[in-house]
């Protein structure tokens, strides 16, 4: 049967070679990889534990006549570790390992496509028991349209995959794992029982999961003494495995630069800095005017943090430029894992983001461009609140726009008449505006500290949590 489908494409010639040899293999003993290498995705591994065991023994689930899914998909934003796993669920069960991207299926001739997929599934039946990963399925495996022309070779690979899923006999050992970080784009043909029906979610990790992680990459690397990897952890809400990896080797080369032979405490925070916000620009050239305003601003920031009860810990404040284009900022760090944002705390983070601009208000009785991404961030923040955390008074808790996906940067779309729209605006509007009032009226009521503040931030460039608390409570105390 197989062999007669191949007749078909002989009339390709090129294209049919083309597609045949660029079928990847990794046939390696090991991946190299074991779950000992992938931290802080618990969770995921343990049901891909059920996977590895399997593939060690096929036979005992045929005994007692159970089936196991034939595909599983990992899910999750860039870089968590989908591809690691996948490469680590071989390197468990030590079976090989076929992997192909779902990018590479795209190619210029219709049917090429579907001749991979067949070469693909024929190799991996000859080696089985084995696995066969399938990255980045979201480009092959998006909803079909329905209309013809637009993208018949798609089309045809998706489809050529859903028989192959479906041909080849799960007992035998093949298991097929795949990654995305579009799975509402997946077509719904791809994930009915018996394809892809075991979903594992790949999220970002937590902080007890960024230090695991931390860890894990710090074995590669020389260290010099204790290193304080909770601190960095908690410095890093939000990063994904892949940054956090990345902010190891950054010490790493950042110690090589300094002439060390080892990677100290302060390569890592300095790392850190370098992966938020990119390298310290030393040779940017800033008017002693300029570099007044951006000190103020971004005291302007960390007082009215610390004068408010909602707001998470100055961590740090600087005013080095970076490569990122970034003229200073401030770093606030939670003590603890956060994982819901009140309203209260939405205010008080709104309100931070106008401190800036409100200390230029305030002592210059101006306004600059450099306030800009604040804005940004307040602007959608405000939003969020009204249209999708029910926490305006107008709206109570109407959705009002709908996220369109979650893993890549979470993209909205408004599902409310252009009237309610402009009610929309006009509410948004209101919440910046009160939240830069009381930023204003903190700064105002606490002018000698931002003047005290500011002038010890520009003498030093960059000044610590600590150094900051410590001029503002000294203050408080002769104030009393
Ligand atoms: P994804 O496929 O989810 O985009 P990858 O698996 O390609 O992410 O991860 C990229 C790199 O980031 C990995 O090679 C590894 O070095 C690091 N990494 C990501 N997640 C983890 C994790 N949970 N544990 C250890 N390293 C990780
Ligand atoms: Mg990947
Ligand atoms: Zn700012």
């Amino acid at each position: 049967m197989k062999k007669r489908r191949y007749g078909l494409f002989g009339s390709f010639g090129n294209a049919m070679a083309f597609g045949k040899s660029s079928a990847k293999i990794y046939v390696k003993a090991q991946t190299g990889r074991t779950f000992a290498d992938v931290a802080g995705q618990d969770e995921a591994k343990e049901a891909l534990a059920e996977i590895v065991d399997f593939l060690h023994c096929p036979e005992k689930y045929a005994d007692i006549g159970a089936k196991l899914p034939k595909g599983a998909l990992l899910v999750g934003p860039p870089g968590t570790g989908k591809t690691l796993l996948a490469q680590a669920v071989a390197g468990e069960a030590d079976v090989p390992f076929f992997s192909i991207s779902g990018s590479e299926f795209v190619e210029m001739f219709v049917g090429v496509g579907a001749a991979k997929v067949r070469d693909l599934f024929r190799q991996a039946a000859e080696k089985a028991p084995c696995i066969v990963f399938i990255d980045e399925i979201d480009t092959i495996g998006k909803k079909r349209s329905g209309q013809s022309g637009s993208s018949d070779e798609r089309e045809q690979t998706l489809n050529q995959l859903l028989t192959e899923m479906d041909g080849f006999d799960g007992n035998k050992g093949v298991v097929i794992l795949a990654a995305t970080n579009r799975p509402d784009s997946l077509d719904a043909a791809l994930l009915r029982p018996g394809r892809f029906d075991r979903r594992i979610p790949v999220e970002l990790p937590d902080l007890a999961g960024r230090e695991a992680i931390l860890r894990v990459h710090a074995k590669k690397v020389k260290l010099s003494g204790d290193i304080d990897f909770g601190a960095i952890a908690r410095a890093t809400a939000g990063a994904s495995g892949a940054e956090l990896a990345n902010i190891i080797n950054e010490a790493a080369l950042r110690a090589v630069r300094s002439g060390r032979s080892s990677v100290e405490q302060s390569d890592f925070e300095e790392s850190v800095e370098v992966v938020i916000a990119g390298y310290q620009r030393k040779n940017a050239v800033i008017s002693p005017k300029e570099k007044e305003l951006i000190a103020y601003h971004e005291i302007g920031h960390a007082l009215v943090a610390a004068m408010q009860k909602d707001s998470a810990p100055v961590h740090k404040i600087t005013i080095i430029p970076r490569t990122s284009g970034a003229l200073g900022y401030t770093m606030q760090v939670d003590e603890n894992e956060r994982f819901l944002l009140s309203k209260e705390e939405a205010l008080a983070k709104i309100a931070v983001l106008t401190g800036g601009r409100s200390a230029e208000e305030l002592v210059f009785n101006t306004c600059t461009t450099g306030a800009a991404n604040d804005i940004e961030k307040a602007t959608k923040l405000a939003r969020a609140m009204v249209t999708r955390y029910g926490m305006s008074e107008r709206f109570d808790m109407t959705a009002l726009e709908t996220l369109n996906n979650r893993y890549l940067g979470g993209d909205t779309s408004l599902v409310c008449s252009a009237e309610t729209a402009a009610m929309v605006d006009e509410e948004v509007r209101s919440i910046i505006k009160s939240a830069h009032e009381k930023a204003l009226k903190i700064l105002s009521d606490n002018r000698e500290k931002l003047h005290e503040l500011a002038q010890y931030l520009l003498d030093r460039e960059t000044i610590t949590g600590e150094e900051f608390t410590a001029i503002l409570d000294k203050k408080a105390a002769i104030a009393v």
